[in-house]
């Protein structure tokens, strides 16, 4: 009874806020949509103004934390006609783990079973439209078309998309088709319409070539999270107020799963506070099916809670106004504020005991699959190429424990590193919520140290950081590369000239250094000015007086750390414990040899030891 008032109560203030009246206009930038993106549709401007908004990467932008792409469309019929622009409002996830009884459970798999399907079925279907679409000589057409003429470009593809059903409206259309018989009895008409905009947003990207390929969702894996789109209906979560006993529970099918709910965790009880825009279920593997919390499959359940606001400000959690320059490496940061301390810290060093645990895991899974697979070997060991019928690879139960357990390792690894963003970014903030660094390509960099970048995510950390820093009011500014070329610049003589990649410090004939090469660009990112992105020697003459001695603490600290025997990385220049200081840590940076061949193999040739851990 009481849930019903509280239920009610949220789905006034729902409607309430929604039919806002001074919802403001979305802004658009033109740059941040790939320009053929026509969206067909119904074509209505406001659509694609929200389109564009919802477009990964934007809510990063806007200071907004979303993984939710929160559309609003679902209101009724008038404010549908009224046609109003519609006002998006900042987003934040609270998580609450589940607890599932065993018929629940199995319910449950039943419902993401039959959601898995359905998936599948769609994007089978966007994947037949898709092709057709490219395969039409209209197609070559369009992408004929200049990137000048932008209107005319845009709606060729957009009319070839409405012709071919290529849009995330006519993917509803069919789902609605598909969502029938069995399949209907587990999954509403909005859940399928969830899915089927999951499987447009990931065929879509195929189209505009960000991706090769889509996944289908196999049985074995299955479907790890399923959500609504308002909290009224079908899949729902429903809060009791505090005199009915404050529980809350995810409501689905008929079915109760309570949710631990911990109110006296400031981050649960801000959250809860704030109005549901819509809920998610999660199911998450756990390391094993006798671990604590979960069904008998082995699998945890949790529900993530998608709301309006901003998330929790912790009170430790102070904001700074100084200018902070930073560069970022691989495995390693450099911070340099205008007047604070500077540091010059391995990235992510907490993550290595588990990386090698998890290698651990992989080379005795690799054991297993060779000790249960040895017709799949030639003589030498190697694995043999798959044929015509491809290779059969037999799994055997210690295989299967093996691989779930280092699947366990790399989650908690995941949300460890998560975690250290988080706590870096708060120490960044703490010093100054204005950050300047080089724009760079994480992208190229997973090519060249895969590894390192993969285990440290310096992508994420960065976005991490823009949001936290567009919440607290600040700004980051990622200035162009290619223009600055702080590596290479020296503020003494004005001369930029490569460095190759073992040269770690900065030592120029004109008197400037030596100075370890990621600090000395740290520094010239946080007094770059950024009116103007090209670095001059007079902006950092008086500077330079102040920060020489501050850069040098963070040398000097680092050092400290290697003649205790800590573990330093070798990217940062610092010879190990016991090894001999030399002389001249440096070279000129003018090195003729470097120039002229390019630089890059000579680097390579040269270089005496690994750079990375
Ligand atoms: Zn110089």
């Amino acid at each position: 009874m009481l849930c019903n008032i509280s239920f009610h109560l949220s789905s006034i203030c729902f409607n309430a806020a929604y039919r806002k009246p001074s919802a403001k206009a979305p802004v658009i930038h033109p740059g941040d949509e790939a320009p053929f993106l026509g969206w067909g549709g119904e074509g209505s401007a406001r659509r694609s103004a929200l389109r564009c908004l919802t477009e990964a990467g934007k809510p990063g932008m806007l200071g907004i934390n979303v993984l939710a792409q929160e559309k609003r469309q679902m209101g009724t019929k008038k404010t549908r006609a009224s046609k109003q622009p519609q006002q998006r409002t900042p987003t934040f996830l609270l998580e609450l783990p589940l607890q599932v009884e065993a018929g629940q459970a199995k319910r449950l798999r039943a419902h993401l079973e039959a959601g898995r399907q359905l998936y599948n079925a769609i994007l089978s279907e966007g994947q037949t439209r898709l092709r057709r679409m490219r395969a039409d000589p209209a197609w070559q057409q369009a992408r004929g078309i200049p990137r000048s003429q932008k209107q005319e470009r845009q709606a060729a593809f957009s009319h070839l998309r409405k012709q071919y059903g290529f849009t995330e409206y006519a993917l509803h259309t069919f789902a609605k088709e598909a969502c029938c018989s069995w399949i209907a009895d587990h999954i509403d008409a909005v859940l399928a319409q969830r899915l089927a905009s999951r499987a447009y947003q990931a065929l879509n990207r195929v189209c505009l070539g960000q991706a090769r390929r889509v996944r289908f969702k196999s049985r074995r894996r299955g479907l790890a999270s399923i959500e609504n789109k308002r909290n009224d209906t079908g899949l729902r979560f429903v809060l009791e107020p505090p005199e009915a006993g404050n529980g809350g529970w995810l409501e689905w099918k008929g079915d109760q799963l309570p949710a631990l709910i911990d109110w006296n965790d400031p981050v649960v009880k801000h959250g809860l506070a704030q109005r549901i825009k819509y809920a998610r279920l999660i199911r998450r593997p756990a390391s094993s099916p006798r671990a604590q919390g979960t069904d008998r499959q082995g699998d945890r359940y949790s529900v993530q809670l998608i709301l309006e606001g901003v998330p929790y400000q912790k009170p430790k959690h102070t904001v700074g106004s100084d200018t902070i320059g930073l560069d970022l490496g691989p495995a390693s940061i450099a911070i340099v504020p205008r007047e604070a301390e500077t540091r010059l810290e391995p990235l992510c060093a907490e993550l290595r005991p588990a990386e090698q645990a998890i290698r651990r895991l992989q080379r005795q899974m690799d054991r297993q699959r060779r000790a249960a697979n040895p017709e799949n070997y030639d003589e030498q060991g190697r694995a043999k190429k798959r044929g015509k019928e491809g290779l059969h690879w037999k799994t055997s139960a210690r295989y299967e424990q093996t691989r779930r357990r280092k699947a366990s390792k790399e989650r908690k690894l995941a949300a460890h590193r998560k975690s250290l963003h988080g706590r870096m970014v708060h120490e960044i903030v703490r010093v100054g919520n204005t950050v300047i660094l080089e724009k760079i390509s994480y992208k190229a960099w997973q090519e060249q140290y895969g590894r390192s970048v993969g285990l440290r995510a310096p992508g994420m950390l960065i976005e991490q950081l823009r949001r936290t820093v567009a919440r607290t009011g600040g700004t980051l500014i990622e200035v162009p590369t290619r223009s600055t070329k702080l590596s290479q610049f020296c503020h003494g003589c004005g001369r930029t000239s490569k460095k190759p990649l073992w040269q770690r410090w900065h030592h120029c004939v004109c008197g400037i250094g030596p100075v370890q090469r990621d600090l000395y660009s740290a520094f010239l990112a946080a007094f770059l000015s950024t009116a103007n992105d090209v670095p001059s020697c007079a902006r950092y003459a008086v500077p330079w007086e102040g920060a020489e001695a501050r850069l040098r603490v963070a040398q000097e600290r680092l050092q400290e750390r290697a003649k205790e025997g800590q573990h330093v990385s070798r990217s940062f220049g610092i010879p190990r414990a016991g090894a001999r200081l030399p002389k001249n840590r440096g070279e000129a940076t003018q090195e003729p040899l470097f120039l002229l061949r390019g630089g890059r193999l000579e680097a390579w040739k040269y270089r005496p030891e690994p750079l990375l851990l």
